[in-house]
């Protein structure tokens, strides 16, 4: 073990592997089974947002590093033995990739805080075990896609196969980097195809060590590539690619409009996760100490770096004052700091980009006359100064049409706004570009069903919040994208139906 000096001057026992990590020589990409460096020898730094130093340097990949990556992965697709392998033989190592993941769960929480912020508390309970049980549950499904026999005239027997799609071009995020990735490879492993994986510039760490757990459970050479790279330069190149077939992607929905019309040229398939502006819906009759905690941890989890926070918080009329200054009082008692020191519940942004960008948004929201009750500005506290933090911000005085209520701010900001009555809160909760999620907050069952059904999004929480499970479907209607992530749906982003007929 090694000890790490963080931000605030607090020694910390980092595991050697992230030591290994973070002091060693640039971290290389992934191609065919070996660790290259850029073919144009670049590299880039990524950076501790706690405290702005730089953590590692990792090589740069451009369109000629995509372009090996693809072509390795077409001959590991083309030749190789991962989409032919006996099903078993698949499931098995998919298997031990969620056991490594998880014998390495806690060098891999630390790299995570380090490279993007979270709290370790968020990586060591939700990050990392889930992405172990993403792998174990699409390990699962291998030897379970099966097709169908179709009741044709009897003259002949026709069948269909669930194939494959070949290679699959994956670009994820920095909100969850480890996680997004075990979302992506899971289901597309599971089903044979072969990746080129780009992890965000931001948080490419935990990626590249994966990257070196898969090898060591057995998935073949050129059977997953990563590599790490700017969006316009190497993201791009995965989305032009001839020899990618489909790409998936989670990010902005300004970036992922890009994708699509890109992805045009070579028809490729796509699938997109996007940006939201969720409503999280409080009626006066719900539970409301159990309705304050879940406004809390809609927003604020993952400092509300989340595409499905509920940051338009909807609060019935009667008791809208009443909440908001309890939401308030309870935000204010959430304790900010680097992700690894003991008891932080809200981390720093992940860069300097996002800090400009939520603080911009904390501008624009005093500017078009909402109020700040908590927050509204940086944290600069002492040993803060350095990092990207911004305090946990309550904004009332809110309405629909303004910026704040309908832009995707992706920062620790909510907007509580009032509402009539149900269908106030159902029209107003719709009235946005996006679709991914909500919250209805009642204790009335048929009001519950009622407005859960109404809403347009691809999630409701009902009486709850931000709550995940690999068994269940995660995706978005409207802006927010379309193909649905998680369970068994995620299979169909990542297989072709071929029918076979025989004339008999
Ligand atoms: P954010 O704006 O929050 O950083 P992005 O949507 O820009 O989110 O980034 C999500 C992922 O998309 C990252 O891996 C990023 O590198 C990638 N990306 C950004 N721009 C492009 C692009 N033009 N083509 C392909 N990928 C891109």
């Amino acid at each position: 073990m090694h000890k790490g000096d963080l931000a605030m001057g607090v020694a910390f026992q980092l595991e050697p592997s992230v030591d290994r990590f973070v002091k060693a020589p640039p971290r290389k990409m992934l191609i065919g089974g070996k660790w290259v460096d850029a073919v144009s020898g670049k590299t880039f730094a990524t950076v501790n947002p706690a405290d702005g130093s730089e953590l590692a340097r990792v090589a740069e990949g451009d369109a000629e590093d995509v372009d090996r990556a693809a072509k390795a992965a077409r001959k590991a697709f083309d030749d190789g033995p991962w989409p032919h392998m006996a099903p078993t033989e698949r499931q098995r190592i998919l298997l031990k990739v969620a056991d490594l993941i998880e014998t390495h769960g806690k060098e891999l929480a630390q790299l995570e805080t380090l490279d993007n912020g979270k709290a370790l508390f968020e990586t060591e309970n939700v990050d990392i075990p889930q992405a172990a049980g993403t792998f174990r549950y699409y390990a699962g499904w291998v030897n379970k896609i099966t097709g169908e026999t179709s009741p044709t005239d009897p003259g002949y027997f026709n069948f269909t196969l669930r194939e494959p799609v070949g290679v699959c071009g994956q670009i994820i995020p920095w909100n969850f980097p480890l996680l997004m990735a075990a979302w992506k490879l899971g289901p597309a492993l599971a089903c044979g195809n072969t990746v080129v994986l780009k992890p965000a510039e931001q948080t490419p760490l935990t990626a590249l060590r994966l990257g070196e757990l898969l090898l060591e459970a057995g998935v073949p050479e050129g059977v997953v590539n990563i590599v790490p790279g700017f969006g316009e330069t190497a993201g791009a190149a995965i989305v032009r690619h001839r020899m990618i077939d489909k790409v998936a992607f989670t990010g902005s929905t300004e970036v992922g409009k890009l994708i699509q019309r890109e992805a045009s040229d070579t028809l490729k398939r796509v699938s997109l996760e996007l940006g939201g502006k969720s409503p999280n819906i409080v009626f006066a009759d719900a539970d409301i100490a159990a309705a304050v905690q879940g406004a809390l941890m809609g927003v604020f989890f993952n400092q509300g770096e989340v595409c499905c926070a509920g940051t338009r918080l909807f609060v019935e009329q009667k008791i809208h004052d009443e909440f908001a200054a309890a939401l308030a009082t309870a935000a204010g008692t959430m304790k900010q700091g680097p992700g690894l020191e003991p008891g932080v519940q809200v981390g720093p942004l992940v860069s300097q980009e996002q800090l400009d960008r939520v603080t911009g948004y904390l501008a624009i929201g005093k500017k078009e006359g909402a109020k700040a009750i908590l927050g509204g500005e940086r944290n600069t506290a002492p040993g803060l100064e350095k990092g990207y933090f911004v305090k946990p911000t309550v904004f009332t005085g809110v309405n629909n049409d303004m910026r704040i209520a309908q832009e995707e701010i992706f920062g620790p900001v909510v907007s509580v706004l009032p509402f009539k009555d149900e269908h106030d809160a159902v029209f107003e909760g719709n009235r946005t570009l996006y679709g991914l999620a909500a919250g209805v907050w009642t204790k009335d069952v048929s009001k519950a069903h009622r407005v859960a059904r109404a809403i347009r999004a691809g999630t409701v929480w009902v009486n709850c919040y931000n709550v995940f499970d690999v068994v269940s479907p995660f995706g978005g209607y409207k802006q927010s994208g379309y193909g649905r992530e998680l369970s068994h749906y995620a299979l169909d982003l990542y297989t072709n139906v071929k029918s076979v007929w025989l004339k008999i």
